[in-house]
């Protein structure tokens, strides 16, 4: 497998594929190994995770530049990345031993009824690249913690990341066998399904995500899938500072290139101030500073993947051909990467892909609405559920607005954020299941009632 630098097509690495062969026998290993794993005392388990904890602050910078390399992410925000993967981390270390022990739920004279949290056993996790630390850490952290083993297959385009996470995890104590990568695309996925894993755990596309939870369904173990988006923002008439929402809302919709789950993907603005936000969101994106990714203070590198130029392409001539104003950008810039301009689209409506598929790129198509009632059609007017935004002045409107969505995650006056302490989840073409918070601790494990008479 070749991995490419997207900032200018070099080549990086080239690294063999895992076979199917060698992952049945990583399974084997890894089967052997998890009962020992799941015996020690959950302290134990921690310790190491609370070293590698401690290993991602130490090599900060150094696999920083890795992410950076593979996925062309700008170096600040590769660092942040692994700054806000370490705080998820801090939550499953402060968090797990409570969730995670027994729970006496009934006790009278002579009868205990008390619930167990048991690790599945072995699981597999096939990871995306867009925050491979971030979605990485949602699943192998809490599974390793409650005394899974792991057979992980980063992304072929986050792989170097992928077998770094390995390294720094058995430097820190984490047991070769317990933690175990499987190296490659399609097929490497293929290799995993193909095996009798205790659970699957995916982050991707849906129409991956759909496949995999066919492929799981008769092995009738836990399937959790955490998909895509097309994430709606509504801004009301009743905000007062629209050029701040403006600036916000364009760092929700181009952070990372756009290549987020929960970026901000389509927005819809209240006609009384629709010329007045378009304008102040045109200038905020037109400020944003675009190069080469290792470059200073850069905030729009290259995307990752070159295939999805011409998905940003197609969704720009389809709008425009229906009638869209562009008011930014809307190509690609020949410089031998994968760079495409931050694009602003007005006018725009849902007969066009830009406000209906996911663009999972730096483009936002910005619609206007005559009232909140128009709003909230448009925004369930879609097959995805993972988030939705309100800026509104009353918390009540926002609220009121935000309970009528079919979305795992609402925001009130923010967006793009994900917290550890909150369920991650998608409805609908979304997903299925939750990572993060007390829900995500327990997502690795399979209770057991016990009746204890005596
Ligand atoms: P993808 O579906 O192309 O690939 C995801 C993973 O599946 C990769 O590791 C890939 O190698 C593997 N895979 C592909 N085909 C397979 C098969 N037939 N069998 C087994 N494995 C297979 O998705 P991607 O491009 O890596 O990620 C982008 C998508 O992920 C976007 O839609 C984004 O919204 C979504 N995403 C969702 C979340 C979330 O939390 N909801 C987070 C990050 C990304």
């Amino acid at each position: 497998m070749d991995i490419l630098n997207p900032a200018n097509g070099a080549l990086i690495a080239t690294l063999p594929d895992t076979t199917a062969e060698q992952a049945q026998q990583k399974y084997v290993t890894a089967r052997a190994a998890q009962h020992i794993w799941a015996q020690k005392p959950i302290g134990e388990r921690l310790v190491a995770i609370d070293k590698f904890y401690a290993l991602l602050e130490e090599h900060q910078t150094k696999l920083a530049e890795v992410l950076t390399s593979e996925v062309g992410k700008p170096l600040g925000q590769a660092k942040g990345e692994i700054t806000g993967a370490r705080k998820r981390i801090k939550f499953f270390l402060d968090q797990s031993e409570r969730y995670l022990s027994d729970e006496v739920v009934y006790e009278e004279e002579g009868l205990k009824e008390v619930i167990s949290f048991e690790p599945l056993g072995v699981i597999g996790n096939i990871s995306a690249w867009n925050y491979p630390y971030l979605v990485g850490v949602n699943v192998i952290i809490p599974a390793l913690i409650a005394g899974n083993a792991v057979l992980y297959k980063p992304s072929e385009h986050a792989t170097l990341t992928g077998l770094k996470i390995r390294d720094l995890l058995y430097e820190a104590g984490v047991p070769q066998e317990v933690f175990q990568v499987v190296v490659g695309g399609k097929e490497a996925g293929e290799a995993l399904l193909n095996l009798p894993l205790d659970g699957y755990y995916f982050t991707g596309s849906y129409r991956t995500g759909q496949y995999i939870y066919e492929r799981v369904a008769p092995k009738m173990v836990p399937c959790q899938l955490e998909l895509g988006g097309k994430d709606p923002l509504y801004v009301a008439n009743d905000i007062k500072d629209i050029a701040n929402v403006a600036a916000n809302v364009a760092d929700g919709a181009f952070y990372n290139n756009g290549q987020s789950c929960c970026a901000v993907e389509r927005v819809y603005v209240h006609e009384s101030i629709y010329e007045q936000f378009v304008e102040e969101f045109v200038k905020e994106a037109k400020g944003f500073k675009m190069g080469q990714p290792t470059e200073e203070g850069v905030y729009i590198g290259p995307l990752t993947r070159q295939d999805q130029i011409k998905v940003l392409e197609g969704q720009v001539a389809d709008a425009v051909q229906k009638g869209a104003n562009l008011l930014l950008g809307g190509k690609k810039i020949d410089n031998g990467g994968y760079y495409f301009e931050p694009t602003v689209l007005s006018h725009v409506n849902h007969t066009m892909k830009v406000m209906t598929e996911e663009s999972f790129g730096p483009i936002i198509g910005i619609q206007k609405v005559r009232n909140d009632e128009e709003a909230i059609s448009l925004m369930q007017d879609t097959e995805y559920g993972l988030t939705a935004a309100v800026y509104s002045d009353s918390q009540e409107r926002g609220e009121s607005i935000l309970k009528q969505l079919n979305t795992g995650t609402a925001y009130w006056n923010c967006c793009d954020r994900v917290s550890a302490n909150l369920p991650w989840s998608g409805r609908k073409h979304s997903g299925i299941g939750a990572t993060l918070s007390h829900i995500g601790i327990r997502a690795f494990t399979k209770p057991k009632a016990y009746h204890l008479r005596g």
